[in-house]
């Protein structure tokens, strides 16, 4: 193996306790950033996301709660408690945990939540923000990447990055981001010619797609830094021997588990990179601590933004930084 592994787990613990830090300053004034996430039914893999986000939050001494409707509720009653949390003071965040029941309309559920309070950054009034340079809440995944590449000296500025995966969550607001940071920027699609050629030319490679392993080393020009945003689980065993193949650690994992977790970057990409992102450990750690300095980001933003209206002079908030 000859790339350096851009180690997640490293920069979320730096990014988290910087966020308890800026907490501990606003707690100085009085103040204590909140974050309620609303989590429908009983999705197993949702309650582990967000037993996540709640335990990090308790790390960091943010305040936290959490809405539980039963798998039966309603569009209607999902705008009612994201209204109820639009208006209450001591919430700075509100999370709706994804996916949504079918019968519920998720896009004006997300729609209702308040800009100022969209921790995950994905109201089109954020996008707007992000994509016009405004300060805003932008969403954590591609934010979480942004640090992570700063956080190990990656330059961006002047390379050439290509995103492949186009979603709302990651791809698009990632390519943002580049751009954004100065990189030239291709974002790649299920319909995009020679994708290999195209993703060739980068320095940066992120892969968001969500398939095992799509990325391989006919991919990636030698030297470059891949992000692997994937998270995919592997069950079948003719699949997971084209992935690890003489990898014993992982065949032990897959015997005791029946499953492992690969991105979407085959691990042979670990012998032509200059720098990669491991799955487990990578961009997923990043995604939780970005969320704490979100909360963060949204109580001091909102409490700026409250001071100006009543047109008081705000007092100087060193708390969060623009992303
Ligand atoms: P989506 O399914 O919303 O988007 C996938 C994108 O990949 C689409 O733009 C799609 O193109 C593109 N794509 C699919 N197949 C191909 C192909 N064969 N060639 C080129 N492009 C292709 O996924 P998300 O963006 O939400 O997530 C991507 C991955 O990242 C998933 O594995 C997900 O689990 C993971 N993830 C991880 C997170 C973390 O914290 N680590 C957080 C969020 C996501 P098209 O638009 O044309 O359909």
């Amino acid at each position: 193996m000859s790339a350096i592994l851009l180690d997640g787990e490293k920069a979320a613990a730096q990014i988290k306790a910087e966020a308890a830090e800026h907490v501990r300053e606003m707690a100085a004034q009085g103040m204590r950033p909140g974050l309620a996430v609303i989590l429908v039914g009983h999705n197993p893999a949702s309650e582990i996301y967000v037993r996540g986000k709640i335990k990090a939050s308790e790390q960091v001494g943010i305040y936290s709660e959490q809405i539980t409707p039963p798998e039966s509720v309603t569009t209607q009653e999902l705008l009612e408690a994201v209204d109820d949390l639009n208006r209450r003071e001591e919430i700075d965040g509100i999370l709706v945990q994804l996916p949504l029941p079918a019968q519920v309309d998720a896009k004006r559920v997300l729609l209702a939540v308040s800009p100022d309070k969209d921790v995950d950054g994905f109201h089109p009034m954020n996008v707007g923000r992000l994509s016009t340079q405004r300060p805003g809440l932008v969403p954590c995944t591609p934010a979480g990447i942004m640090e992570l590449l700063r956080r190990n000296s990656i330059e961006v500025q002047g390379r050439n990055a290509v995103v492949v995966g186009r979603s709302d969550i990651v791809g698009k607001p990632m390519a943002m981001l580049l751009i954004n940071a100065n990189a030239t920027v291709t974002v790649c699609h299920s319909k995009t010619r020679d994708l290999p050629g195209v993703c060739r030319s980068a320095d940066i490679l992120v892969a968001a797609i969500g398939r095992a392993g799509m990325i391989t080393r006919d991919f990636v020009r030698p030297g470059a830094t891949v992000v692997d945003v994937g998270m995919n689980r592997v069950t079948d065993r003719a699949e997971f021997e084209r992935l690890f193949a003489g990898n014993g650690k992982k065949a032990e994992q897959f015997a005791n588990k029946g499953s492992v977790l690969v991105g979407d970057v085959h691990p042979e990409v670990a012998e032509v990179a200059g720098a990669l992102t491991p799955v487990p450990g990578g961009v997923g750690p990043l995604t939780i601590a970005m969320l704490m300095s979100n909360t963060v980001k949204a109580a001091r933003l909102r409490r700026e933004k409250e001071a100006a209206e009543a047109g008081e002079a705000s007092a100087p908030v060193t708390a969060g930084g623009r992303r």
